[in-house]
């Protein structure tokens, strides 16, 4: 039993995937602790007071990246200053290198996890839009199985997930895109990193023959979850690529956000820049 800042709680540590998902089955009440950059905070301000913490950090099975011939695939611990490091994820994950990029602070970066920015499920987490547009899944895993769920389903509301008691996200799949995709991130704080977005919008977009012929546009801090444009995305598919259609495209993301107001900006100010951040992630695609 620890005891600190008033807080209690058992403190259990795995250094194997087996071990650890025995250990969840039996006791399915724990929470995992992987950097502790989001749930130590929580905690500290007793937002969550949880009874049993699982310290996941030293599974060193599940920090990892990979390419094959179809996929990326990135294990949940993987830190963000990994991710900013990888040729793999530069070369084929653009927006999510963009997003790691300007994340938080190199003390930061080198212990959050990949893992840890999904599952913590902040509408504002800036890996998301970015793994929605590589249209990624998520591999979860407890001790009878695992399950394979696309990013965008993956999100309840805010800090809520479809995760299942005695499950762990183990790894992240991104499929490799074809030819002829472009992408984009834009994240909009009060300073470029250390800080959360107020709103980050990440696009993919296919062009051939000069119009549009796929595209997917995802946002966050908008929503009580990381969402899809389904709007701007409708508008554009098989248009002409011009400056003059994404102008008119970008619009449309209102009809998609629900925005609240907190202490990072108003709901009027999310809407307004979300209009301009996704005109400009879109013409970033064209011009790239
Ligand atoms: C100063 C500062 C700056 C920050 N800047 C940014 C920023 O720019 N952008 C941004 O998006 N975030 C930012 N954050 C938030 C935070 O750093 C990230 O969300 C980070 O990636 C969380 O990862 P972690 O490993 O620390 O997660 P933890 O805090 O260990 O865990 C977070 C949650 O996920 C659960 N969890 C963790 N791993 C797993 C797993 N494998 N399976 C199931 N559940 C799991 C935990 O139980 C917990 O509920 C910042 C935080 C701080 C303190």
């Amino acid at each position: 039993m620890i005891e600190g800042n008033l807080l209690k709680f058992n403190y259990y540590r795995f250094t194997c995937l087996e071990d650890l998902l025995k250990f969840l089955y039996e006791n399915p009440d724990s929470k995992l602790l992987a950097g502790g950059t989001d749930l130590i905070v929580q905690m500290r301000s007793k937002k969550i007071k949880p009874d049993k913490i699982v310290d996941i950090s030293r599974v060193s099975e599940l920090r990892y990246i990979e390419e094959d011939k179809d996929s990326i695939k990135i294990g949940a611990l993987t830190t963000i200053e990994e991710l900013k490091n990888s040729v793999i994820i530069k070369k084929w994950a653009p927006p999510l290198w963009t997003a790691v990029k300007d994340f938080a602070t190199w003390q930061v970066r080198n212990i959050a996890t990949i893992g840890g920015n999904i599952c913590n499920a902040s509408p504002a987490a800036d890996t998301a839009p970015p793994l929605i547009v590589l249209r990624s899944k998520l591999r979860l895993r407890d001790l009878k199985g695992q399950r394979l769920v696309k990013v965008e389903e993956f999100f309840k509301g805010p800090g809520e997930t479809i995760i299942k008691d005695g499950e762990v996200l183990t790894e992240v799949v991104i499929p490799k895109y074809e030819e002829g995709w472009r992408f984009s991130f834009i994240k909009l704080g009060k300073r470029v990193s250390h800080i959360l977005s107020i709103v980050n919008v990440a696009v993919g977009l296919k062009r051939a023959e000069g119009k549009i012929q796929d595209i997917i546009v995802a946002l966050g801090s908008v929503a009580p979850t990381p969402i899809r444009s389904r709007s701007v995305e409708e508008y554009l598919k098989d248009r002409e690529a011009t400056y003059e259609n994404i102008d008119r495209a970008s619009l449309e993301v209102v009809k998609d956000i629900k925005p609240i107001s907190d202490v990072r900006a108003s709901a009027e100010y999310r809407v307004e820049m979300s209009k301009v951040l996704v005109r400009r992630a879109l013409r970033e695609c064209l011009t790239s």
